[in-house]
This record gives structure tokens, sequence and C-alpha cells, in this order.
């Protein structure tokens, strides 16, 4: 078992896995996750991960969190994108290497089909470039999971016009969102 990244509300059921037969967990780290899926260099190289006749490529995608990955299923040309890219608020903890991720990840999927780009939250709602308040809990006509291979290559664009100026930007179908460092609050628990 193996996560898009550590944060609270992605391995908050891994307690749940303990001791069960024939589970192996990786745990959200750099080290752990080269190990498992044989990443030469982080985060430059990529890995793979063969469930018996369909690879799963792993990337590096550190930014929204330091030990994020994306897998991509070649089989299905699906991308999941975790916390880094999906229809919401992008909130990102370390600017220079999201942009590096995100090239990567528009070089990776150069040339390779890629059906749907499918992160882990939706914060868009179908109404362009408007997302729900923060703390909602109540979101009507909220926008589809899936992106496409655009929408990464629209984020890149964005993120390259900013690169010295990290700043909140609504798009059609997400929200770039920098983080402040915040000394003393601890890491952003999404
Ligand atoms: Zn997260
Ligand atoms: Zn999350």
């Amino acid at each position: 078992m193996t996560h898009s990244h550590g944060h609270g509300d992605h391995v908050a059921g891994d307690r749940g896995f303990d001791g069960m037969a024939n589970v192996t967990m990786v745990a959200a780290t750099p080290e752990a996750l080269q190990k498992a899926f044989n990443i030469a260099q982080w985060p430059e190289g990529q890995g793979s991960i063969d469930l018996g006749g369909r690879v799963i490529d792993v990337l590096p995608i550190p930014g929204h969190h330091p030990a994020h990955v994306a897998y991509y299923d070649r089989a299905t040309g699906i991308l999941l994108t975790g916390d880094h890219l999906y229809p919401g608020r992008l909130y990102i903890s370390d600017f220079p290497a999201y942009l590096a991720s995100t090239r990567r990840l528009a070089a990776f999927t150069e040339g390779k089909p890629v059906t749907h780009i499918l992160g882990c939250h939706i914060e868009q709602s179908t109404t362009p470039y408007v997302d729900y308040p923060i703390g909602t809990v109540y979101q009507p006509q909220e926008h589809v999971l899936e992106l496409g291979r655009a929408n990464l290559l629209e984020l890149l664009a964005e993120l390259e016009k900013m690169k010295d100026k990290p700043v909140k930007l609504a798009l059609r179908d997400l929200t770039i969102f920098p983080r402040e460092p915040r000394p003393g609050r601890g890491a952003p628990k999404k």
C-alpha cells in the first residue's frame, strides 16, 4: 500500500492495515518511496512497479509535500496526481520544488496518452474560476474530479510566469494557492 503523500487526510487509515497478511506498507518518505519503486534520484528520477503485466510509473513531485509522487497507469493512461493537481486550491508549500515537479510532469506526459488526470480533492464549483469558501462542508454543483493534460500545461504556464513572485491565482478549473511558510504552526495538514 502506498500514498500520494504523507498529509494526515491521506494516511489516516493506515493503521487499519496493521498486521494484515500480504500487505506491504510504503511509508510516505522519499527514502521509502525510492526503495519501493526503484527511484535512483530524488526528485529527478522516476521509478515503477509491475502489478502483474501492468506497469505503473512513479514520479517524485515534491512541492505540495516533500514526499509527494504521481502514478501513471500505462494500461489506462490515467495520471494520479494526489494533491499536486486537482480541481480546487492547489496548496503549494515549496514553490521552486512545485514548479520543477510540474515541469517534470509535463515532460513525462509529452507524447503519452493522458486520458484523465485524477487528483484527491474538489474545491472548484461548476462555475468557471469560482472555488467554494475554505472550510465549507456543502458543495452543490461541484466540478468533476477529472482534469486533462491541458490543465497541466496551463498550470505550468502560469507557474512559469509567477516564478519569482508566487501569488494566488484563479484559473477556470483550479486555483493556484502558494502558502507562506508558517513558523511554529507546523506543516499544512492537507
Ligand atoms: Zn496534501
Ligand atoms: Zn489532501
